[in-house]
């Protein structure tokens, strides 16, 4: 009897504890509740790409030299260049260029090595298609200006994490023109410019 009893007393000391313990995890959930979600409410809102974003590559045809370097470093060689040899100029004229962005990774080496600065990396993501032939962008769809989150009056842009004020987290009720933490490019090359002209 004494052995039941004991066993009977365990039991209810160890639902207490266990009812104690999921009363404190239910706590932590419910102050949780309490804080406002740093869910971005995509489409509505859109995170503003960094300024080095890897986006869909722009290309501007007046530019191009026809070199091929693009495809030479491109890991895939991906980019066609379609040009024939011009007899009178004796220069390559190119006839049509193109990238297919349904097998491009989006490494931007051909924005890299581009002698003539004619490829550069957008800001432009939302690229998906219902039929992967359409991916294939010619020189006319890679020329045209690209999608930019800040110009949509639909979209509320939100700025990203190295993009926010120092100790802030989240991106939502910013004052306006709040600085970003640390210093900006422009300032980084103004101080070195100062120190660079103090050393001579
Ligand atoms: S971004 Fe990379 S994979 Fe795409 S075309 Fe350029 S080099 Fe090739
Ligand atoms: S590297 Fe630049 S200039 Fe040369 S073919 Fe490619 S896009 Fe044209």
């Amino acid at each position: 009897m004494l052995k039941f009893l004991n066993q009977v007393s365990n039991y209810a000391k160890e639902t207490v504890q266990a009812a104690k313990y999921i009363g404190q995890g239910l706590s932590v959930t419910f102050d949780h509740m309490r804080r406002r979600p740093v869910t971005v409410q995509y489409p509505y809102e859109k995170l503003i790409p960094s300024e080095r974003y890897r986006g869909r590559i722009h290309f501007e045809f007046d530019k191009c030299i026809s070199c091929e370097v693009c495809v030479r470093v491109c890991p895939i060689n991906l980019p066609v260049v379609d040009w024939e040899f011009n007899k009178e100029t004796k220069k390559k004229q190119l006839k049509h260029y193109s990238i297919d962005f349904g097998v491009c990774i989006f490494c931007a080496n051909c924005v890299e090595y581009c002698p003539t600065n004619c490829l550069s990396a957008t800001e432009e993501y939302e690229l998906s298609t219902y039929d992967r032939h359409e991916l294939n962008f010619d020189n006319v769809a890679m020329g045209r200006l690209p999608y930019k989150v800040t110009d949509d009056p639909m979209v509320t842009p939100l700025r990203e994490l190295a993009y926010l004020p120092k100790g802030v987290i989240s991106p939502h009720d910013l004052p306006p023109n709040s600085r970003r933490a640390g210093l900006r490019p422009e300032e980084i090359r103004e101080k070195m410019e100062q120190e660079q002209s103090t050393e001579k």
